[in-house]
């Protein structure tokens, strides 16, 4: 069962093929029997699992079958679940039990989903190779010497791995693409504003955004077909109608053109992850696109603007974990100052504390012009960019990740090289445009991914590129050596 995507397991619940029950356990003791080897889960849910399980294989016999009913999923645990721990990958949240869902999450239950367990991230969602979660690094299922990008590295590694079908993940600078290029998954960053940010705990507020990874571009616009839509409890949520993701999926690409930056394929691109996506490139034209070369010229700066504006808002965002109210505390305080001190000292990494201490300058009196001023103009150029390049293409293209994923400790003592992991996926969360990662191929036998960004509001459009490309390829039905299909 575990080598079927969202849509055929679908079918095999509805046909009667298998139960929920006995999908759900099959999943689970994959779980239990092999993430040891990859460490992709923080927490597993097995009897809330088993009982929703139980009541969607009533529904499945009563013909009350919600749009996702009885189908497995594990949500990134930065959502929060009520009544289940959700750490955030961090010390700081180890003890953290939420009294509430995330909007997502309830959509999910209310989808008749039912959930495996809360997946391991980089800590707060600060990272490219799930090294700093503070509950170990994730391993990449196709390599397990190698990360698996990050920070949704865990969200990732249980679809390659097959220990769940589908999953959650956010994205604030491409934390869904890069994971999802280096795992061999498809992975999707809807428009800024399109899914709810309630209850998903904050990075950066004006860059973060919820999406979902699976194995194709069909089950993407059916996770998001839950995910998305308005919410009053997020004030950047956008008052939108939500079309059916999945109707649009099979339509002709033939006329459409597709834009190819040649900022996105300089001297830092791996050349046989090049060469990879030009074959891919190469098939969209087949199919009767036309590719149409374009400069997006500001996007040397996205790294730079990125690292101004993403710390600036997460030392706002991560003040609240000052001990006194949830989170972690500091044994035997002897003050007040003390207590805020050493709870912090204690609870944080290191990449977070970079983070704090780099957004906390950022903002400071006397560099706040000079720094974060500057960046949001920057952004806005960035912005523009995009804006000119859609006035003359309908979708853009290109490499999700200069390189495959890399061997652990690569980059642990240079915090900018690991930063430049993410120069072709920052831009499109600056803009707030849509963007997702698909396979198309293998490097050194690692998975690379295709990036392709859309405009405003078009998840419909760039999934339906993404299906038909899948449609054509194989990339996104391979499994890693060892993995029994
Ligand atoms: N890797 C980027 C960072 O470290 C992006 C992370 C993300 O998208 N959450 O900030």
């Amino acid at each position: 069962m575990h080598n079927k995507t969202l849509a055929e397991l679908k079918i095999g619940l509805a046909k009667r093929e298998f139960s929920s029950v006995e999908l759900t356990r099959h999943f689970l003791d994959r779980i239990k029997s092999l993430d040891e080897n990859y460490n992709s889960f923080i927490s597993v849910t097995e009897d809330s699992a088993l009982a929703s399980a139980r009541q969607a294989d009533t529904n499945l016999s009563t013909g009350e079958a919600s749009a996702l009913c009885g189908l497995p999923i594990a949500h990134k645990d930065i959502f929060c679940t009520n009544g289940v721990r959700t750490s955030c990958g961090s010390r700081m949240l180890d003890n953290f039990v939420p009294p509430y869902n995330a909007r997502i999450v309830d959509n999910f239950a209310a989808a008749g989903a039912v959930v495996l367990g809360k997946t391991n991230m980089d800590e707060f969602a600060m990272g490219s190779s799930n090294e700093t979660s503070y509950y170990g690094p994730v391993k990449n299922p196709w390599h397990t010497d190698c990360v698996p990008g990050g920070s949704s590295g865990g969200s990732a590694a249980v679809i390659a791995a097959r220990l769940a079908p589908a999953a959650t993940a956010t994205d604030t600078g491409g934390s869904i693409r890069q994971p999802a290029a280096l795992c061999g998954i498809t992975g999707l960053k809807p428009t800024y504003g399109r899914v709810s940010r309630w209850g998903m705990i904050a990075f950066a507020s004006s860059l973060d955004q919820g999406g979902p990874m699976a194995h194709s571009a069909e089950d993407a616009a059916m996770l998001l077909n839950i995910m998305a839509g308005f919410d009053a409890r997020d004030s950047t949520s956008a008052e939108r109608k939500v079309p059916d993701y999945t109707a649009t999926l099979n339509q002709d690409i033939a006329g459409l053109t597709v834009g190819i930056p040649s900022e996105y394929f300089d001297e830092g691109l791996n050349p046989a992850t090049e060469q990879a996506v030009r074959e891919a490139l190469a098939e969209l034209e087949k199919q009767g696109a036309t590719l149409k070369d374009i400069s997006l010229p500001h996007s040397h700066l996205s790294v730079p603007a990125y690292y101004v504006i993403a710390p600036a808002e997460a030392s706002a965002n991560l003040s609240r974990f000052d001990g006194a109210r949830y989170g972690y505390r500091c044994k035997d305080p002897v003050d007040l100052h003390d207590m805020y001190m050493r709870s912090r000292a204690e609870g944080f990494g290191d990449e977070v504390k970079r983070r704090i201490l780099v957004g906390a300058y950022c903002l400071s009196a006397g560099y706040y012009d000079a720094y974060y001023n500057k960046a949001m103009q920057v952004r806005r150029l960035i912005k523009n960019d995009f804006e000119s390049a859609f006035n003359e293409v309908d979708i853009i293209a290109g490499p999700t990740c200069p390189n495959p994923a890399f061997e652990f400790g690569a980059k642990g003592d240079n915090p900018v090289a690991m930063y430049l992991e993410d120069i072709y996926t920052i831009a499109a969360n600056l803009a707030g445009l849509p963007a997702m990662s698909l396979p198309c191929g293998f490097v050194d036998e690692k998975p690379v991914g295709l990036q392709l960004i859309g405009q405003y509001f078009e998840e419909a459009r760039m999934l339906n590129i993404a299906h038909r490309y899948q449609l054509a390829t194989d990339w996104h039905q391979q499994s890693p050596a060892g993995i029994q299909l």
